[in-house]
């Protein structure tokens, strides 16, 4: 398949007061551990997604328990929330009700006609979108039987069905995932997905796996899906804590320019003319960057012979000098640093540098 720029080409659908689709930014979501009737745990999980750069963020809502505690966690967080419904209308009448900023719930699995409709009539009156859930193992039967086994094609038949079903009550606000744990099947539903409608895309590959493993997985599949201009929010899913999803999908974002509050490391991959500590010096530094919410580049690098020359792309760096580190500054030597003072010298430079560019 060739080239397509879907991603700025998409329907503007509001979320809270963050746009997901129309533009080139890509919203960051994760979806919380804590059971939702938990308000505290959830609440307390939410701000910490929060601080790690969760833009959106998604609560399981199986039973009438966790609908009942959307509204006493909306009045908690600061970031929109989204309500994930399987099949039962009443408990989405409930969370539109006590505030969701938007819910997840095919409209082809809630039944009875008039039960969509109430569900479509509550979402109108509040503002919010719908977003419609493919998965690629979940698909409906008559779709199975009639490929054979879940394909791209039948998934993005799929979304037509629950699309279809959505724009008949004259409604538009729509995002779309398209999930598949086979990373070569989500990037195929993804594409054509992309061709079939205009609707914004919510990227996942889901059942990833554990952190390192999934984390791989993740990059590889949403890594092709962005490359070919698709996506306008995502979640990575992983089997750790969902404050590394944020972690990793911030990194992803980052490494196609597709993020503009955040700081990113190069560093040397390490050889025989190392210097310094590089390895522990660059995690310390790549750990201290997380909060660094300004674009610089930050490069550590092991020693002066190809340092200043390798990092002329970034802002600031130390190259490791025999027990001591050079402090550049766009490729310019600043001054000497001993090695025990290195990292935090850098760190207050790279604060400086930081606070200076938001005073620009
Ligand atoms: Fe080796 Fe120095 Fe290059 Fe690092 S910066 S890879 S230590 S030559």
């Amino acid at each position: 398949m060739g080239e397509i720029i879907h991603r700025s080409k998409t329907r503007p659908v509001k979320v809270g007061n963050l746009t997901i689709g129309g533009s080139d930014e890509l919203i960051i979501q994760s979806m919380t551990m804590s059971k939702t009737h938990d308000v505290k745990a959830t609440v307390d999980e939410i701000n910490r997604l929060t601080e790690a750069g969760c833009q959106i963020v998604r609560v399981a809502c199986p039973d009438e328990r966790a609908a009942r505690a959307i509204s006493e966690i909306k009045k908690r967080i600061t970031i929109p929330l989204v309500v994930d419904i399987h099949f039962d209308y009443k408990l989405a009448l409930i969370a539109i009700e006590g505030g969701a900023d938007k819910i997840r719930i095919n409209p082809g699995n809630i039944g009875r006609r008039e039960k969509v409709e109430a569900v479509v009539k509550a979402a109108k009156a509040k503002g919010i979108p719908i977003r419609i859930g493919v998965n690629a193992g979940s698909l409906e039967r008559h779709i199975v039987n009639k490929y054979g086994y879940p394909t791209a094609d039948g998934m993005v038949e799929s979304a037509l069905h629950h699309i279809k079903i959505l724009e008949d009550l004259d409604f538009h606000d729509i995002i779309v995932s398209m999930k598949a744990s086979d990373v070569n099947l989500a990037i195929e539903a993804y594409e054509k997905a992309a061709r079939a409608f205009d609707y914004p895309l919510h990227l996942g590959i889901t059942e990833s796996g554990t952190l390192f493993a999934g984390t791989i997985k993740s990059a590889a599949g949403l890594g092709a899906i962005l490359s070919k201009g698709i996506g306008n929010t995502l979640r990575i899913s992983l089997s750790a804590d969902p404050v590394e999803e944020v972690k990793v999908a911030r990194e992803l974002l980052k490494s196609f320019g597709l993020i503009s509050n955040a700081a990113t490391l190069v560093s040397c991959p390490t050889c025989g003319r190392i210097e310094i500590d590089l390895i522990s010096i660059a995690n310390e530094v790549e750990e201290y960057i997380q909060h660094i919410k300004a674009p610089l580049k930050i490069s550590v690098l092991g020693c002066a012979v190809n340092g200043p020359g390798e990092a002329r792309e970034a802002d600031i760096g130390i190259a490791g000098a025999r027990g001591e580190g050079l402090l550049f500054k766009k490729g310019k030597t600043v001054r000497k640093v001993p090695e025990e003072t290195m990292v935090e010298e850098l760190k207050k430079e790279i604060d400086i540098m930081a606070e200076e560019y938001f005073k620009k």
